[in-house]
């Protein structure tokens, strides 16, 4: 194992070149003149805060919808358009921005297409685009529910959506959704059963095909959502599936009381998806891996043992140390052995997760750490005893979790990016502990960040790389508490409405954003907050390994803890934590939506309206 501290210059300039890299410009040899490098940082600064800008007005039109409502407007279907009719106050009051909602999106514009069948005498109605729920409501009050003559199940779907792709989408809408709901498949007997009686069996009768109708959809940049009424669609959407290329969201709407819920939960899907996309510059059109999900358990036996070296990073000793842009002391530990399942298990916005073995142990990552309490106050002092050894064969091997970024492209796949990563979450495992500290002794459920290790592997396909944690252990539920620039009050929220996350852990949470914030004077935040609420006894080993007297402490006491990983940090010095730190605008997201609740009064936190302007450098 080989340890190596980085100088500041090392690292200021490892950055600086990431940054110059990342905008298509060389950057030389590393740069030692004061002067000079000055010169560079300034630069490099002035064009992550151009690409920030960037990110922040396309989050803005990622919450600017169009929502069109595409509905069957045959007999049956009555109580749904009136369902439709009394669902669009609620739909508008939850979702935009307001005094009660203030994370919420910018702008809803909502059109309905009513279709019906070629022997209606009216086969179409169509409301365009407004921003007026009442006209919409006014439409839906006045657009009949009649059936045709001929009396086939099947009914004209394929007009349907030609109409909704031709409505007048706004090129501002950077969330655009087309909520369909029908009791019928469409006609062609690849969408329903063969028995189904159908005037039209090879299909539309206009030679239209769903293949090119979702073809469309997804150069709009659509996202379809399908409210089933009846078994007698289940075969059409699974055949749209195939023509969308992506799995289609459906919402049993056959009560029409759910209507609200299941368009307020298709936006918000489609909003947060988007956002992520924007921060992180992924344009719509970006290549994905090609990868399958599969969450079954791996034949570990048969997988080939990879060797690889892990680069992971020491914590910082102060709160000073880190926002004095000391750098952090890296390791690196070489033959590593692991397996790895050959599908992901997971998904996120930006990385998909497999599962790993890793089949040694000895890392020598054992310190011991200390709490003395200083003028009253609770303060963590780290005493190192850093243990070096070569790892050796374990008897059985750890489960570990690796991650690798899924879009494809060289700025995607970066060492400099995993170990970006790498170095934000350590500084965040760093300042959890050190508001644990403060808040254990309040009685609050400690928040833990995993340790996080980026892997590089070499074979003859060239390098892979991936983050490495261990693997959550138990049947714990994945939370995500907020986001590094929006909804995070109303994410939290509706997850303490619907699956009954403790409010408090939200309090305990969002608390630690602030704390981070005011604790380095303004100068970074911790956001993106994600992970799993476990119970007694569910922690990791390692968490319990390296803080034995702590955890027993904590066990007797407390009944839950939260386990983090994959945050983001907000900073000022933009040059850092890249590229998910949006610098003051990122901040200033944060405080728009959050409230400060019991616990930030008890840490004395100071509610803050607007980021402090002052200039870093
Ligand atoms: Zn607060």
């Amino acid at each position: 194992m080989a340890s190596s501290v980085q100088t500041p210059l090392s690292s200021l300039n490892r950055r600086l070149r990431n940054i110059c890299e990342r905008e298509g410009m060389d950057y030389g040899e590393d740069v030692l003149d004061e002067d000079e490098l000055v010169r560079r940082f300034r630069v490099a600064t002035q064009m992550t805060a151009k690409t920030i800008r960037g990110v922040m007005s396309e989050i803005k039109r990622a919450k600017t919808v169009d929502l069109c409502f595409l509905i069957d407007g045959t007999s049956s279907m009555r109580p749904h358009i009136e369902g439709v009719r009394d669902s669009v106050a609620k739909i508008v009051n939850t979702m935009v921005r307001s005094r009660a909602a203030p994370t919420g999106i910018e702008q809803l514009r909502l059109a309905v297409v009513v279709y019906r069948d070629f022997d209606n005498p009216t086969p179409m109605e169509v409301c365009q685009f407004t921003e007026s729920p009442d006209k919409c409501v006014d439409f839906c009050k006045n657009a009949k529910a009649i059936s045709g003559a001929k009396h086939d199940p099947p009914e004209d779907v394929f007009g349907g959506l030609e109409q909704a792709s031709k409505l007048q989408w706004s090129k501002d809408a950077g969330t655009r959704i087309v909520f369909h709901m029908g009791d019928s498949p469409c006609h062609g007997n690849r969408y329903h059963s063969a028995s189904m009686r159908d005037s039209y069996p090879n299909g539309d009768p206009r030679g239209r095909t769903s293949q090119d109708l979702f073809k469309r959809f997804k150069e709009l940049g659509i996202d379809y959502y399908f409210g089933k009424i009846s078994r007698h669609t289940d075969q059409m959407i699974d055949e749209f599936c195939k023509d969308y290329g992506r799995f289609i969201t459906t919402f049993s709407v056959e009560d029409v009381s759910k209507i609200a819920g299941s368009v307020i939960s298709s936006i918000s899907t489609s909003v947060e998806e988007n956002v992520e996309k924007s921060k992180l510059g992924i344009s719509r059109q970006a290549k994905l891996r090609d990868y399958r999900l599969d969450g079954g358990t791996p034949a570990w036996d048969s997988l080939p043992v990879l060797q690889g070296t892990y680069l992971v990073y020491e914590l910082p000793d102060t709160v000073e140390d880190v926002v004095d842009d000391k750098p952090l002391v890296e390791k690196q530990i070489s033959n590593v052995r692991v397996k790895i399942a050959p599908n992901p298990f997971a998904e996120g916005s930006e990385r998909i997760a497999y599962f790993g073995q890793d089949l040694f142990v000895g890392y020598g990552d054992h310190r011991a750490r200390s709490a003395t309490r200083r003028g009253g106050r609770a303060v963590s002092a780290p005493r190192r005893t850093v243990v070096v050894a070569e790892p050796t064969p374990a008897a059985t091997p750890t489960d570990i979790v690796l991650k690798e970024y899924k879009y494809l492209g060289k700025k995607q796949n970066t060492l400099e990016r995993y170990k970006t990563a790498c170095e934000a979450q350590t500084v965040a495992f760093y300042l959890a502990d050190q508001f644990n500290s403060l808040t254990g002794p309040l009685g609050e459920p400690p928040i833990k960040f995993l340790k996080t290790k980026a892997l590089l592997l070499t074979s003859s396909k060239g390098l892979r790389i991936m983050s490495c944690e261990r693997k959550f252990f138990g049947d714990v539920k994945f939370v995500k508490f907020s986001n590094n620039c929006a909804y995070s009050m109303q994410s939290a929220a509706r997850e303490v409405s619907t699956s009954g996350v403790d409010p408090r852990i939200v309090g305990t949470v969002m608390a630690f954003s602030h704390w981070t914030f005011q604790r380095t004077d303004g100068f970074l935040m911790v956001v993106d907050l994600q992970g799993c609420i476990c119970e007694d006894g569910t922690i990791t080993t390692s968490l319990q390994k390296s803080n034995d007297a702590k955890a027993a402490a904590v066990k007797k006491t407390k009944t839950k803890k939260v386990l983090m990983t994959d945050p983001a940090i907000h900073c000022l010095d933009v040059t850092r934590y890249a590229p998910l730190n949006l610098g003051r605008s990122g901040m200033q997201a944060f405080f728009n939506g959050h409230q400060c609740g019991q616990l930030c009064r008890r840490l004395g936190l100071e509610e803050v309206t607007q980021p402090s302007e002052k200039k870093y450098m």
